[in-house]
């Protein structure tokens, strides 16, 4: 039995029922792929029904605000995939007919699709013969094929694509694809796969050479940074907050905070006084919250971020809010905004102190 027989079987008795696999439709499809890059299934399946059930068609999210859909991915992480996810939706409605495009070569050219998810559409919801090769596709094909190649040089991406081509199974390559990519996500896991019970044992050679453990191998490429972020809450007398939209390229972007100051290196509290009154252009009296920073992990980034109470003149907010281009909120509106999580944990505890 081939490969793919092997664990295509494998995938009918074991596979998860999810959503978007019992559906030819691209727009579910696409919509789950997205959110499943770099995000566990578990993880996703809430936003996922949320979109759907907020968004039922693609063109309803193309009508959406910017803002409703990453209110709405809030919690997901990696913005950017909402951000393009909604202006894919648009180019769609508003440039091809609201018809989304059937060639994989076509479905490149949407915003924030890859070779991953132009695959996963392409095979999925039109059979193309094109192989998926996402982190569970590349750990059974290493191990499989006992490929020491790591997997994120330019070099292991050309082979695992062309391995992955091979071992494809070009009459069913929905079924296939889903197969391996549940496979590696369920049975040839990162730690402890199921060698002892795999349909695969016979002809893996990393199981033969006892080389589990080792492979995939991967180069270790982005060092995480640290950054320091001081939040400033200015609060008017009439409990008015001044919040900002991250309009600028970098993490969150489009998101909303509180105006802030950044820092890769840790400062003393006497210099984030001094940069205050620098920036801000006045001597407030700013008080800290908690004197424990509240820690934020990104793929790139450690964050450790201190929020400061600031007492705010009426004259000094509404020169603030021109200055800096600041938007007026409250405790009850904030909620509305899309804003990180590391700011809507924030903001849950200030509602229930104040
Ligand atoms: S034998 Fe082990 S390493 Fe090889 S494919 Fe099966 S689960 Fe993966």
């Amino acid at each position: 039995m081939s490969f793919s027989s092997k664990i295509g079987n494998w995938f009918l008795q074991n596979k998860r029922d999810l959503p978007w696999r019992n559906t030819k439709n691209p727009y579910p499809i696409w919509l789950s792929e997205v959110m499943l890059q770099q995000t566990r299934v578990s993880q996703a399946l809430p936003f996922y029904n949320k979109f759907i059930k907020r968004f039922p068609e693609i063109c309803d999210l193309a009508a959406a605000e910017e803002s409703e859909v990453l209110k709405l991915w809030q919690g997901l992480g990696y913005y950017s995939r909402g951000r393009n996810l909604h202006k894919a939706a648009k180019k769609i409605c508003h440039e091809l007919n609201g018809k989304f495009p059937t060639k994989f070569k076509e479905l490149k050219k949407l915003p924030g699709v890859g070779e991953y998810t132009a695959s996963a559409v392409a095979s999925f919801a039109y059979q193309t013969p094109v192989a998926v090769v996402d982190g569970n596709v590349f750990r059974v094909v290493a191990r499989f094929l006992g490929i020491s190649t790591p997997i994120n040089s330019t070099e292991g991406e050309k082979i695992f694509k062309e391995k992955a081509q091979l071992l494809l199974n070009k009459k069913q390559p929905d079924l296939h694809n889903q197969a391996i990519m549940e496979f590696g996500a369920l049975h040839c896991t990162p730690k402890k796969p199921n060698c002892l019970f795999c349909p695969l044992q016979q002809e893996c050679v990393a199981f033969q050479l006892n080389r589990v453990n080792e492979l995939p191998v991967k180069i270790k490429k982005t060092k995480v940074k640290d950054l320091f972020i001081h939040y400033f809450i200015f609060e008017n007398e009439a409990k008015d907050l001044l919040i900002q939209k991250r309009d600028f390229d970098g993490i969150w972007k489009n998101l909303y905070v509180f105006p802030s100051l950044e820092y890769t290196k840790k400062p003393t509290l006497e210099a984030v006084k001094q940069d205050f009154k620098s920036n801000f252009g006045w001597n407030a009296k700013i008080v800290r919250f908690d004197k424990k920073p509240k820690h934020h992990l990104l793929s790139h980034r450690k964050i450790q971020a201190y929020f400061w109470k600031v007492e705010t003149p009426e004259k000094q907010f509404y020169l603030l809010k021109k200055q800096f281009n600041l938007q007026t909120t409250c405790l009850q509106t904030i909620k509305d905004y899309p804003v990180p999580v590391l700011i809507q944990n924030f903001i849950k505890a200030y509602i229930s102190s104040s």
